[in-house]
């Protein structure tokens, strides 16, 4: 009877893992027709100064609208993108479509913010990275000033080559951040020899809300200081965790509790909002 059992929980195991092989095979077929359909989007979330409550960029996520599966989250579909190669037009697409934006706002009169854009390691190890973002940056008419990239902190610890191409993206006075940082093991001393603007602190710092994790997090934006870099947290959804985040002096905050994602359209309110404050 176990042998039996084994049989059916292997022939159970084995249906199930060609299911989702077939799911993967189905999601990368329509992935490579994703981008000359048109099914991509940005969407935009703003990013404050803590203490003078200014929006200060916006950091734009990818989405991807299926005409028949519908909408289909970044979490499910990069690391596919990755795995395939296909994040480097996608990625292109991203920073195009960010750039585009980011100067017709400044265009139609609003202050200047800066934009974030995620960037994989596949995209940012290939040998002409530096130059794409420069001919991006022409084509669009954008002020590097105001382009942060987001890379992982993973990426830090990939040594050499991502050093230079840091260091070629500073002198050209693009930004960078450390996306999830706190999680990537990135090692303390090889941070201090990293040109990056920004420390991001990962999201799941804040989503359980105990002790010890706030003793991370004082201890993220302390060591953001003495680096003399800038950090911001992000995923922050309630009152409790803006208050301590501000009482530690944290420069910069995202999150549900200061504005969602939203669509291109919805952006104008905040816009609005700082038009009114800053002038
Ligand atoms: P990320 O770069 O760490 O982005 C933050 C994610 O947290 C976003 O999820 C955002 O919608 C979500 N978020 C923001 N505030 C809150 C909050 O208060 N609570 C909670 N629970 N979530 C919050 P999203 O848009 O689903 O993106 C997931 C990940 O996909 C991103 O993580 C990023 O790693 C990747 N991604 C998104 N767009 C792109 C892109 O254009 N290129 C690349 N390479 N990766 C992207
Ligand atoms: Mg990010
Ligand atoms: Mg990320
Ligand atoms: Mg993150």
């Amino acid at each position: 009877l176990a042998k039996e059992n084994g049989k059916n929980n292997f022939q159970f195991f084995t249906k199930e893992l060609e299911e989702k092989a077939a799911k993967k095979m189905m999601l990368e077929r329509e992935l490579h027709k994703a981008l000359e359909c048109g099914q991509f989007q940005l969407h935009y979330q703003p990013q404050f100064d803590i203490h003078s409550g200014h929006m200060i960029g916006v950091e734009a996520l990818i989405r991807w609208k299926h005409p028949k599966i519908g909408m289909i989250s970044p979490v499910d579909f990069i690391p596919l993108a990755e795995e395939t190669g296909l994040i480097v037009p996608i990625g292109h697409w991203v920073l195009q479509t960010a750039c585009r934006q980011n100067k017709k706002w400044q265009d139609n009169g609003f202050p200047p913010i800066r934009i974030s854009v995620n960037v994989s390691a596949r995209q940012f190890s290939q040998p002409h990275f530096v130059d794409t973002v420069k001919e991006v940056l022409e084509q669009t008419g954008l002020s590097p000033d105001w382009l942060d990239l987001e890379i992982t902190e993973s990426m830090t610890l990939e040594g050499e080559f991502f050093h230079s191409v840091l260091q070629k993206l500073k002198d050209l006075s693009i930004h960078v951040s450390v996306d999830d940082f706190g999680t990537g093991y990135s090692s303390l001393s090889s941070l201090r020899h990293f040109p990056v603007n920004r420390l991001k602190i990962d999201q799941t710092f804040v989503r359980t809300w105990d002790d010890k994790n706030k003793a991370i997090i004082a201890m993220i934006i302390t060591l953001a200081k003495n680096l003399e870099m800038n950090v911001i947290a992000e995923g922050v959804e309630t009152i409790e965790q803006a208050i301590f985040l501000k009482e530690m002096n944290c420069h910069e905050a995202q999150g549900y509790f200061y504005a969602k994602p939203v669509p291109v359209e919805e952006m104008d309110v905040f816009f609005q909002q700082l038009f009114i404050a800053t002038s």
